[in-house]
Formats: structure tokens, sequence, C-alpha cells
């Protein structure tokens, strides 16, 4: 910066002829401009090298202005006018907007235990909630929202980011399901039975259920069992048949088939079998999915059907549509955003928590498409399906079904540090452990070492079959992080340095 006042000479030569219109003008502005610098005296704060502007012809004009702006001092000029007083801040009490609403959604319970004729070590519920997502601020939220890990029966074609944690597991839905819950943690397993596609392997309804059967017995979370092959009619038949299987364990059964215009287009004798499907979810006491993508009337529709068969409004799941980001997600965020708006203002239709399939985003090449210019590909495909879950989860989804393990830590990370949740009993560290009581740990069962380890006379390290990712989860569960604490004194000092 010059320190010596002095005073700015400033000249606009024109060196030839300027050859358009546009020219012309921008040469009469930059020599108004050159007129009010000429003769201006002590500019602060900027140190002006040339006392001339030349112009060398002013073709294309873009070049013209670019080197006008290098030249033309006008921060400096702007600085030149006093700046308005600064406005005295005033002190004011913030009052949340707090509104309250007259519905709320229900609370579904996903598993039975022993206790309640099933097999699952525990049960999850989802839902419940009585405001928008996310405004914890005005009511209760009582669930955290739960993310079952998929699993398909078939190896759906998996791309190299996936094959590094099911690269092993791939053609054994069993040994899938087991590690996601001893390696990964895994706290519900959704099966995707893909090998039911009539225009695929077409395995039947029976070796299906065998698969349902097999996984009920090697596992002992809960459990979602999905067909959406796009045959209505095969697809209702697998799930009727699941349905009789897995009779008690209280399961989600998943149609991605039954939609309003395939069931429109079906007629009357297909439409005959939904309900019998909804009838053998009731009869063995199942929750459904009601799935209709970004279709609000239709879900209505599904909804009221299942009830009118008998299916409790407290054995119902939404899915919205699970799109990914790039793949109008922002339609999925608008249609949950219109059932919270409907759901709260008391709408029976919409009060069945959202459940909301992430996993998805592997469909769209984006995410495993090895293109230069798209960045890398590993996290490209971490970033598109942890980017469709988050998406999801602010809108309020109730359950996500996920399959990359990086984004799936990712999320819970974030619940984590939402609902702050603690481990603080034997029961609540067994939901975490294995629960095969092998006794590698040295210990009898998997229970005496929950108990040692919450003594503080063992880690969790011990066991034997717990993979790195789910001791990781324990160890934050054991002692989870303090929320951030903000001083109100702090926040008025920021307020206060704001220009
Ligand atoms: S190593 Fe111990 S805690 Fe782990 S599964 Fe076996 S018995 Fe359970």
């Amino acid at each position: 910066m010059s320190e010596e006042k002095k005073k700015l000479k400033v000249k606009l030569k024109k060196k030839e002829e300027v050859p358009s219109a546009e020219g012309e003008e921008l040469f009469k502005l930059l020599s108004k401009i050159a007129k009010l610098l000429d003769g201006v005296e002590g500019l602060k704060g900027v140190e002006i090298e040339a006392d001339e502007i030349i112009i060398e012809g002013v073709t294309p004009p873009l070049e013209l202005l670019s080197a006008a702006l290098q030249a033309a001092p006008a921060p400096a000029a702007a600085e030149a006018v006093a700046a308005p007083p600064k406005p005295e801040l005033e002190a004011f009490k913030f009052e949340k907007p707090v509104r309250s609403y007259v519905g709320k959604f229900e609370e579904v319970k996903i598993g039975a235990t022993k206790e309640e004729g099933g097999t699952r070590a525990f049960t999850l519920t989802v839902g419940g909630g009585e405001t928008p997502a996310m405004h914890a601020f005005e009511g209760q939220l009582p669930h955290r929202p739960v993310i079952a890990h998929l699993v398909f029966d078939e190896d759906p074609g998996l791309p190299e980011t996936l094959l590094k944690y099911y690269g092993d597991v791939k053609d054994d839905p069993v040994a899938w399901a087991r590690k996601c819950v001893e390696e990964f943690g895994a706290k519900m397993i959704f099966l995707d039975l893909r090998s039911t596609d009539p225009h695929g392997t077409n395995r039947s309804a029976e070796d299906a259920a065998k698969t349902v059967k097999a996984v009920l017995e090697a596992v002992n979370v809960p459990l979602a069992v999905c067909a959406r092959s796009g045959d209505m009619k095969k697809d209702v038949e697998v799930l009727k048949k699941v349905a009789e299987v897995a009779a008690g364990e209280n399961i989600v059964l998943y149609c991605g088939s039954i939609t309003l215009p395939a069931i429109l287009a079906a007629g009357e004798a297909l439409a005959e079998e939904i309900y019998e499907y909804f009838r053998a979810a009731k009869e063995y006491g199942h929750v459904i999915v009601t799935y209709q993508p970004l279709n609000l009337p239709g879900i209505a529709v599904l909804n009221k059907a299942a009830m009118e068969t008998g299916v409790p409004k407290n054995k119902i799941l939404i899915d919205p549509g699970s799109v990914a980001i790039g793949y109008a997600v922002e339609m999925a965020v608008s249609a949950m955003d219109a059932i919270y708006n409907k759901a709260l203002i008391g709408d029976e239709s919409y009060q069945m928590p959202l459940l909301y399939i992430p996993a998805n985003a592997w469909m769209y090449r984006e995410c495993y498409d090895d293109v230069e210019e798209w960045g890398d590909t590993e996290q490209r495909g971490h970033a598109w399906e942890l980017g469709t879950a988050m998406a999801a989860l602010m809108s309020g989804a109730h359950l996500l079904v996920m399959l990359d393990q990086y984004a799936i830590e990712a999320v819970e990370n974030f619940l984590d540090r939402l609902y702050m949740p603690k481990i603080e009993s034997v029961r609540e560290l067994l939901r975490h452990l294995p629960g095969s009581n092998c006794k590698a740990c040295g210990f009898e069962a998997c229970r005496e070492l929950a108990d040692a380890v919450l003594k503080g006379e063992a880690d969790v390290d011990k066991c034997q079959r717990l993979g790195d990712a789910g001791k990781r989860v324990v160890r934050r569960l054991l002692s989870p992080p303090s929320p951030p604490a903000v001083e109100p004194e702090e926040v008025a000092n920021w307020i206060k340095e704001l220009p």
C-alpha cells in the first residue's frame, strides 16, 4: 500500500477505431470511469500502478473488460464513501415456535421374542412421532430410526466397492445375514428374494420360504422379507408362503409390485389375491409395507384396503418411493413431507411409519461406473447411498434399508449424536453382541461377557465374532459423545462480532 497521498492521473486513449457498437459503448463507459478517477486524492488501501489505461482495440469486448477491471480501482472508490454507522443490536429473547398437532404416527413393533411367540432376541419399534421430521423441540420423537441391512438371496452383481464387504458371502444369504449381524452389528435384516423373479432364476415360493426359515434360524434379529420382481402374481404367491413359514415372528413383508396402476391393470381376480395376501399377513401376525411410488392417493387406497381386511393400523409401513439422489429424491422428499402434513392433521390413512431404501442408489451408474471425470468411484458410491439416506432421514424416514457398510456406519454415527443413547444394562449390550454363545471369548455365553464389560472387567474386543465396525458401535454406545455445549454468552459474542 502506498503511504504517500497523491493525485491520480487517469487517461483513456483509443489507439485505433472501435470496430463494434458494443465496443463503442464500453469505451464511453470506461471514459466516464477514467474521468471520475482522474484527480482523486489519497485513495486508501489501494496501490495504482498505471497512470494511463490504454485500450488496444476492443474486440472481443470481454478482453477489453478484463483489462479495464485490472486497471480500475473500483473497490477503493467504494471505500472512499463513509460506511454507515453500525446499528445497535437490541437484546431479545428467542422463543422456539412450538406448535402442537392433532395427529401422530403409529408405533409399529417388528419382531417377536420367545415370550411373544417368536424367536427374536429383541424387538424394534419405529414411528410414534407427533411432530414434523426432526422437530424434537415441538414434541415426542420417541424411537430412533432403524437401519435394516440389505441381504440378497442371490448375487445381484455387486460392484467392486460392495464386494469388499460381501465378496465372501454373496452367494449364500444365510452367511451374508450372519456376517451383517455378527461382524457389522446389524440390528435388523432385510432379505430381498430376488431369485424368485420369473424373468430371472425363477425360484419357487417354497424354495424362497426355505431360505427365509434358514435366515431366521441363523440370526436372532428382527427380519423383513421382500419380493419386488415386478410380477405381482408371483410376488404375492411368494410372500403368502413366507408369511406362513415365519408365523409368529412378526416379520415385515414388503411387496414391491402391488401398486395401484398394477392392480387396475390386473383386474378383479388378482385384486382378490392381494386381499388374500393382506389376510395372510394378518393371520400369521406380520407387518406389511404399502409401496406406492410418489403417489399419495394410492397410499391411502392401499392402506384403507389393508385395514378393511383386518390388518391393524400398527402393522403397516409406507414406502413413498425410495429413489436415490439424482433420480428424483426431491419428489420422494416432497411426498414424505405431504404424508407428515396429512398424518399430523389427523388423516388416519397416512399415519403409518415410513420405510425408505437408500440401497436403491446402487441401481444407478453414478454409484459404480468408472468415469475419470466423476472422481474416485469408491468414494462416489459411498457418498451416493449416504446422501440418499441422509435426505430420507431428514425427511422423517423411520426405517432405512441400506447396503453400503461405510454409509451405514456414518448414518449410525449421526443417529448416535442425535439420540445420545448409552448402553447401561446387560440386556442392552446383548443386542449388540452376536448372540451365538460360542465361548471363544473365554466366557460361557455372550451374557457373561456383556456383564463383565459393563462392570469394567473385560473389553468388548474379547468377542471373537463381532467385527471391527460392531465393536466401534459398542464402544461408542458405552461412552457416547457429549453434545457440543454452547453457552448463551458465547452466542451473544458471536452476534456482536457480526459485520
Ligand atoms: S466370543 Fe463370546 S461374546 Fe462373542 S459371540 Fe462368542 S460367546 Fe458371544
